[in-house]
């Protein structure tokens, strides 16, 4: 059997809507300068049947539990062949609203896909 070398590149992309701390102070996207802005990639969809089945996912592949969890996204590089592969984790969209926070969710976490990253720094300057 043969193994696929992975490095992760961006360990986690947590989305935390509804946290005082986001909303005082938006984050603004920037090209992840270990990853760069990409053009493509492998895009995998893991759905969720709920919110509690995705937190216990993400508990139970070693990844920190945060309150209010919605989705997170996981982008690596085959070290062989360069290309990237990014898993989106996020609960099904079946009976959300459109452009509520299911669909922000899976918006944000497939640009974290493309390289971008939240640049904390940029949103303290910005005026
Ligand atoms: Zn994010």
């Amino acid at each position: 059997m043969s193994s696929v070398r992975l490095i992760v590149i961006s360990i986690m992309a947590w989305l935390g809507l509804g946290s005082p701390a986001i909303i005082e102070t938006p984050d603004r996207w920037r090209p992840d300068p270990d990853v760069g802005l990409l053009e493509g990639m492998t895009l995998r969809i893991h759905w969720f049947e709920s919110s509690a089945e995705l937190r216990e996912a993400a508990a139970n592949n070693g990844q920190e539990k945060e309150r209010g969890l919605l989705g997170y996204s996981i982008i690596r590089r085959n070290i062989e062949t360069s290309e990237y592969v990014c898993d989106v984790y996020v609960v099904k969209m079946t009976g959300a609203t459109v452009d509520g926070d299911r669909t922000t969710t899976f918006g944000h976490e497939v640009l974290h896909c493309f390289g971008l990253s939240h640049d904390s720094a940029a949103a303290r300057t910005a005026k």
